[in-house]
């Protein structure tokens, strides 16, 4: 199988998913006598792509004209480079940028695709794929028909491909730059500049939920708890809905999956819909004032109490330390 990885990342560095991504390809590509490319494309990627060249060959394709991640591109370029390489199987981390770019290459080629795969085997050559479905409450076991097959695996459910000492072939890629969509122009880019890593990278993840009444609060409790730990603040769609926390915050069905070593739970009830987000963290804490709380049932510790009372005590002796 001739595999292409589309890489996610800020111009600078890999987004640690596509590593996961390429530790799924090239486990495909070991059972089907395959081979692996990733692609690398945007505008001064020269270190993303030596970076990327330390896990997989990469195909480079740097031009002004793809500086911004502008999806029907970028979906175009992606749509050509596998057709000209005749590549059976592309392969993205499933994060934003792959639905809203990846899906488009799908939409393109018109092959057969499936989002968020947590497992996979190779039967008699072909690919079986597991995603869960319905927020987590079944893992569906399913085959694609058709040509190409394109496939967004969940990062946390492989673990990231590592760097080998020797440096893979950087091939430069060219496109007719008179042929990629102008539909859409880009104006510009908005973010949050932040001390704290991103909620889907971090080791550590402390979120808050309903119980928080305001930003100030989330900040000095989730933040300060966090900021002991090293970690990463989330939150449940209520804050989120509360405009307490901004939306790329939300862990869940509908917001970010993710899978720490610890998730921290403040205030958050458990809903299925939040659940389906965090449920697979390596360890879990819940602190609730219900002992009822489903958050409880997934959790590894918990602590019942008022987390306005608890939490303090809690960042207090964390910074004695
Ligand atoms: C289609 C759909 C998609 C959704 N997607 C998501 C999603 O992606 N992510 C998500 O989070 N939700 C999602 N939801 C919403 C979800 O169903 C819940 O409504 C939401 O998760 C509840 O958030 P919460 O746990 O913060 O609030 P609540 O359910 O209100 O829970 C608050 C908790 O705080 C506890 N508490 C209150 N005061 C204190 C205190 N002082 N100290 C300690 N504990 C206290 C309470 O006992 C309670 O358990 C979705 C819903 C739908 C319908």
């Amino acid at each position: 199988m001739r595999i292409l990885v589309v890489a996610e990342h800020d111009t600078e560095v890999l987004r640690s998913g596509t590593r996961s991504a390429v530790a799924f390809a090239n486990s495909v590509a070991a059972q089907t006598d395959g081979e692996v490319e990733c692609l690398v494309i945007g505008h001064r990627i020269a270190s993303v792509a030596k970076e990327a060249a330390s896990i997989s060959k990469v195909l480079c394709l740097d031009s002004e004209s793809l500086t911004a991640p502008v999806a029907d591109r970028y979906a175009r370029v992606i749509a050509d480079v596998t057709i000209q390489r005749k590549i059976d199987l592309v392969v993205a981390a499933s994060t934003s940028y792959a639905k809203d770019v990846v899906g488009r290459a799908a939409g393109l080629l018109g092959g057969s695709m499936a989002s968020d795969v947590v497992g996979h085997t190779v039967q008699d050559d072909k690919l079986v794929l597991r995603r869960p479905m319905f927020a987590g409450a079944v893992t569906a076991t399913v085959t694609l028909i058709g040509h190409p097959q394109i496939i967004t695996i969940r990062g946390s459910a492989y673990e990231p491909a590592v760097a080998s000492v020797d440096e893979s072939e950087i091939i430069t890629v060219d496109i007719d730059e008179s042929s990629l969509p102008n539909h859409i122009s880009f104006e510009k880019i908005e973010t949050r500049s932040s001390h704290r890593p991103d909620v889907t990278e971090s080791r550590i993840v402390v979120s808050g939920g309903r119980a928080i009444k305001n930003s100030d609060d989330f900040e000095r409790l989730v933040g300060g708890l966090a900021d002991q730990l090293g970690g990463a603040t989330g939150s449940s769609r209520a804050l989120v809905d509360a405009g307490i926390t901004p939306n790329d915050f939300q862990v869940g069905q509908t917001g970010k999956i993710v899978a720490p070593e610890l998730y921290i739970a403040m205030g958050i009830s458990g809903a299925v819909q939040h659940l389906a987000g965090m449920k697979n963290s390596k360890v879990i804490v819940a602190i609730n004032n219900d002992p009822d709380a489903p958050m409880f049932e997934v959790a590894d510790y918990g602590l019942v109490g008022d987390l306005y009372e608890l939490v303090p005590q809690l960042i207090e002796k964390l910074h004695a330390e």
